[in-house]
């Protein structure tokens, strides 16, 4: 579950007035923290409104609507579109890319066990990597994570298990990926998100070309050891498509198509 007070409205913090325009709604010039006192966007008054900036939340300040008091940054939204909470989080969700992984998760099931014995140096840990995924800044394919000056810190890349269920996270370094937990995770994979034909694929630069060439859904295995295992023991991986470059083809043991790369 994505919650909006700890996933979702950190995020939104200096982003209020573009949020705001996504809705028809000018704030207007800041000066300072206020904007020049205007028309109201809620009660249609002419000039008695404004807005302020508090640590990049952008309340609003109508003598007429909200006299003594003023409306919250999702009050301002939820009662110029008149839609309620739910909708205006899964609105905001979608702003901030957040979609593909709140879904991912509420078809996750939690309580099946993967069915085939992994290796002794597989390695997982689900919670360290829902902790990592809601703290994280961006979401695409990839977890961006950037600093404040808005350098990149790093690409992350959420591994999934053929259950839907989370289980590591792959950092991109430079001789190829580290794993949060240690080790990599057997049967588990990165997902660029695409139609019905998916492919798998070792290595997530290529299978963003796949991805952007094809359309396709690109299944990144991370190394050929968890690919050959993949296409062994994960329920229909046998029957993939797979993307090979020329050295990792020497060491794939699957009897799949091979595209490649
Ligand atoms: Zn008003």
């Amino acid at each position: 579950m994505i919650n909006y007070k700890t996933d979702i409205e950190p995020h939104l913090r200096g982003l209020w007035p573009d949020i705001f325009r996504q809705y028809g709604i000018e704030v207007g010039d800041f000066k300072g923290r206020n904007t020049k006192n205007s028309s109201c966007p809620l009660c249609g008054g002419v000039d008695r409104a404004h807005f302020r900036d508090d640590n990049g939340r952008v309340s609003l300040y109508c003598r007429h609507c909200a006299a003594d008091s003023m409306k919250s940054p999702e009050s301002v939204v939820m009662e110029h579109q008149n839609i309620d909470f739910k909708q205006f989080a899964g609105d905001m969700a979608n702003y901030l890319n957040l979609t593909p992984i709140e879904k991912r998760e509420s078809v996750k099931k939690k309580n099946q066990k993967v069915s085939f014995s992994l290796p002794s140096c597989h390695k997982q840990d689900p919670e360290a990597a829902a902790k990592f995924l809601a703290k994280a800044d961006q979401r695409g394919h990839f977890v961006v994570k950037s600093g404040h000056d808005g350098s990149l810190q790093g690409v992350y890349i959420p591994m999934y298990n053929h259950l839907q269920q989370l289980v590591n996270i792959a950092k991109v370094v430079d001789d190829g990926y580290r794993f949060q937990a240690g080790a990599i995770s057997y049967g588990a994979f990165g997902i660029i998100e695409g139609n019905e034909n998916v492919i798998l694929c070792n290595d997530h630069r290529d299978g963003l070309k796949i991805h952007n060439d094809t359309g396709a859904t690109v299944l990144i295995t991370f190394y050929i050891l968890n690919m050959n295992f993949c296409v062994y023991k994960v329920p229909g991986f046998d029957k993939l498509k797979v993307a090979l470059t020329g050295a990792d083809k020497e060491y794939f043991n699957g009897f799949n198509d091979v595209i490649s790369v």
